[in-house]
């Protein structure tokens, strides 16, 4: 099968699919209670994708060359029974790999029936260790253990290597960056290092808050050496280092410092059925309407080949050409999944 190339010959690889708007934690740098509060409008059941019509939408992509579905939301375990959704998407020729990101709160009681419906990996949002930091970082009093129960879980039984996401603020948790390397060195687990962005237009983002991935490789590097790895794989997001005592991996997610579009294999698509073409796009394109029309899969296909075809996004490779006093529009990263 020929690739299907944008633009600038970026094959389209990758499906994020967010499956869910709501959340149970109001992390601010993605839905600040301010914004996402009591009485915030979320969508009703009505207006989200079926399970059967995400299938469909998974199905007409993966003849376009998606091999890997990744899950997200909001929190996309808030979905019920997300396990029969990973099912039917487990069967769709093409689909190789299945994975999943979450807060981990739920996880724990889901990560068996997960495994079994055919998930193949899942990466953890954990920002601190420290509760208070975890708390102050996810606007929630809801208990850090329990992440680290699912993070347990996940692993036995064998959704593994898990990789935590800690999300870099600086002023906020930059001094528990020592701590997370440390408690995850030595695991399975891989812990990557996320530059905070200025994703959507709701978490008042602030360039002077972003820790730059040079910064946290140093202040690593400085207590246990590391090693630069070399990319594994086209389009791949994280930057990888290893420890030189074995201890293990750690990879560093650098959008705003080092930015990444050159090679970016991803396509989003929100809880209602809405295609983005990029984490920072301000339009999306409305699948939703055509899937629950007569259209046919071919048309689906021709419809999100067009969208492909025509993508030039690169915000992040631009962020620094834009007039910071008249920032774009930008979709909100809970609507369309990170
Ligand atoms: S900014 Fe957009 S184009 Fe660039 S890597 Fe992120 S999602 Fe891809």
């Amino acid at each position: 099968m020929r690739p299907l190339l944008d633009h600038y010959s970026r094959p389209l690889r990758d499906l994020r699919i967010s499956v869910t708007d709501r959340c149970n934690m109001r992390c601010p740098y993605c839905m600040p209670k301010e914004v996402f509060g009591r009485g915030f409008a979320f969508m009703p059941n009505s207006e989200l994708l079926s399970f059967e019509e995400l299938t469909r939408v998974c199905r007409i992509v993966a003849e376009l060359g998606v091999s890997k579905i990744r899950l997200t939301g909001g929190e996309p375990l808030l979905r019920r029974e997300l396990e029969r959704l990973v099912a039917m998407l487990a069967q769709v020729h093409g689909i190789d790999d299945i994975a999943l990101t979450t807060n981990g709160i739920l996880l724990a009681s889901k990560a068996q029936a997960l495994k079994d419906a055919g998930l193949s990996r899942v990466t953890v949002s954990l920002d601190a260790l420290d509760e208070r930091v975890f708390h102050s970082m996810s606007d929630t009093r809801l208990p850090l253990a329990r992440i680290l129960e699912g993070i347990d879980a996940a692993d036995a039984v064998g959704l593994s290597p898990v990789k935590i996401n800690m999300v870099v603020r600086r002023g906020v948790n930059d001094d528990c960056v020592l701590d997370m390397a440390e408690y995850f060195r030595n695991s399975s687990r891989t812990l990557r290092f996320i530059e905070y962005m200025d994703v959507g237009t709701t978490n008042e983002w602030k360039l002077d808050e972003v820790v730059p991935a040079a910064q946290i490789v140093e202040m690593i590097g400085a207590r246990w050496p590391l090693q630069a790895l070399p990319v594994s794989r086209d389009g791949e997001v994280a930057s990888r280092y290893r420890y030189l005592d074995g201890a293990g991996e750690i990879g560093f997610i650098h959008s705003v410092s080092e930015p990444f579009c050159s090679g970016c294999t991803r396509a989003r698509m929100s809880a209602d059925g809405k295609l983005y073409t990029c984490l920072f796009a301000s339009e999306g394109h409305d699948l939703r309407a055509r899937v629950r029309s007569d259209a046919s899969d071919e048309e689906l296909g021709s419809y999100v080949r067009e969208i492909w075809r025509a993508r030039s996004d690169r915000y992040s490779a631009e962020r620094a050409q834009l007039n910071p006093t008249m920032p774009p529009k930008r979709v909100e990263m809970s609507y369309i999944g990170g």
